[in-house]
């Protein structure tokens, strides 16, 4: 892993190169970088290019955006429980793609919101054509709205924010400069100046340096909302479970190129945060699960089936040797304890190779397994 190498230096401001960091893995097999979007972008049409005397019979506030095209940029928006700030945060967001200028889409993924949200996102949906809105039956976390909305996005792009108004859609256009001109695959946000609770900002601190420690990918903020992707990268690396806090992780893993970029980010104005205290214990055990995925999650046999054997073979020779000195010393087992250790161990170790199998047996059934169901869908063949 190689910081900071010079060719791009040039590209950008003293500003802008302070606020980078990269992380890199060697790639020799990967295309020469891509044309920035800008330059291939047909420019968005204004609100005024919106076509009157719809079948619709209600006036409509004009149209944000028509799509020119397929969409080269694709915005996820996962959201549980955040009716108060959609208005504002389609505000900002519009806001911002009016600067950026590039065919868009915008996927709202709703968690099973149990407020208005839903209802706020269709009357949205109506006024913009860049909204898609997927709805999922119940609350499935922010792993699984993040997946529905990379299996959706059709953008060479895709850019995913919070819906809480913590995330700043004017730094979209950062993120998409540094992945194009930094030549990276992920660009991670990094909330430096964080409005955060204190104990929030610290147990995530220490979760990054531990994550960074164990991982090799040291970043300032890992689980930061506000990243920027290459569609390569969503489209390879599997999201499910509470994995969206390692995405950077196991993109990295994959080969992918990893930098961050410094992010504004504000206080939540609106509700309340939808992690809590839990999240550090679950940190914890998401970072054995992906420890574990970027190395055996397709041979949980290797890692169970070398640590069962080993222990069963240390159990063997030990009975082996009692067994021997029971037949042929002829001396008596009731006062030697390391029995119980040769026992103990060859029952590990049958276990760990049985679980590795079953692992095995759980990996091949699952792979194409999906881990939500979506209620409704809007947009989805819009153009
Ligand atoms: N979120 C979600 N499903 C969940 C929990 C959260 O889609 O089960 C969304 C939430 O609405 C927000 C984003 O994920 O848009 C980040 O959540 P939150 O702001 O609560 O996290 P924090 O900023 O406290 O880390
Ligand atoms: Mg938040």
């Amino acid at each position: 892993m190689n910081p900071e190498s010079a060719h791009s230096e040039e590209q950008h401001s003293p500003q802008r190169r302070n606020r980078r960091r990269r992380f890199r893995r060697p790639r020799h097999d990967r295309p020469a970088p891509e044309s920035q979007p800008q330059g291939a972008a047909t420019p968005a049409a204004r609100p005024s290019d919106s076509k009157p005397g719809r079948p619709d019979s209600k006036p409509k506030p004009p149209r944000e955006q028509a799509p020119t095209g397929r969409p080269q940029l694709s915005i996820v928006v996962p959201l549980y429980n955040e009716a108060d700030a959609l208005v504002e945060l389609h505000q900002q967001l519009s806001a911002a793609l009016r600067e950026l200028q590039l065919p868009t889409e915008i996927i709202f993924v709703d968690d099973g919101s149990k407020d208005q949200s839903f209802k706020v996102l269709r009357e949205l949906y109506q006024r913009d054509r860049r909204i898609r809105i997927v709805q999922f039956r119940r609350n499935y976390g922010k792993s699984a709205a993040l997946a529905a909305g990379f299996e959706r996005a059709r953008g060479q792009f895709i850019v995913t924010m919070d819906a809480d108004l913590q995330d700043d859609p004017m730094e979209i256009k950062h993120l998409l400069e540094e992945l194009q001109h930094g030549d990276f695959d992920l660009i991670s946000g990094w909330k430096k100046h964080r409005h955060d609770p204190f104990i929030k900002r610290i147990s995530s601190k220490i979760f990054n340096r531990v994550t960074g420690f164990m991982t090799g990918l040291r970043l300032h903020d890992i689980n930061c909302g506000l990243k920027a992707y290459r569609r390569e990268v969503t489209s390879t690396i599997p999201v499910y479970g509470e994995l969206h806090r390692f995405l950077p992780v196991l993109a990295f893993k994959e080969g992918f190129r990893v930098g961050e970029v410094v992010v504004k980010h504000h206080p939540r104005k609106y509700g309340k945060s939808k992690f809590g205290p839990s999240r550090f214990s679950k940190g914890f055990f998401d970072l054995i699960t992906v420890l574990f995925l970027s190395r055996y999650t397709k041979r949980p046999l290797h890692l169970f089936g070398v640590a069962g054997t080993f222990a069963f073979i240390v159990g063997l020779v030990i009975a082996g040797y009692l067994t021997y000195e029971r037949l042929m010393l002829k001396s008596y087992l009731t006062n030697r304890p390391v029995l119980f250790l040769a026992v103990l161990l060859m029952i590990i170790g049958v276990q760990a190779v049985s679980i590795g199998l079953l692992g095995e047996m759980i990996t091949a059934a699952n792979s194409q397994a999906r881990s939500y169901f979506v209620k409704e869908e809007l947009g989805g063949n819009r153009r």
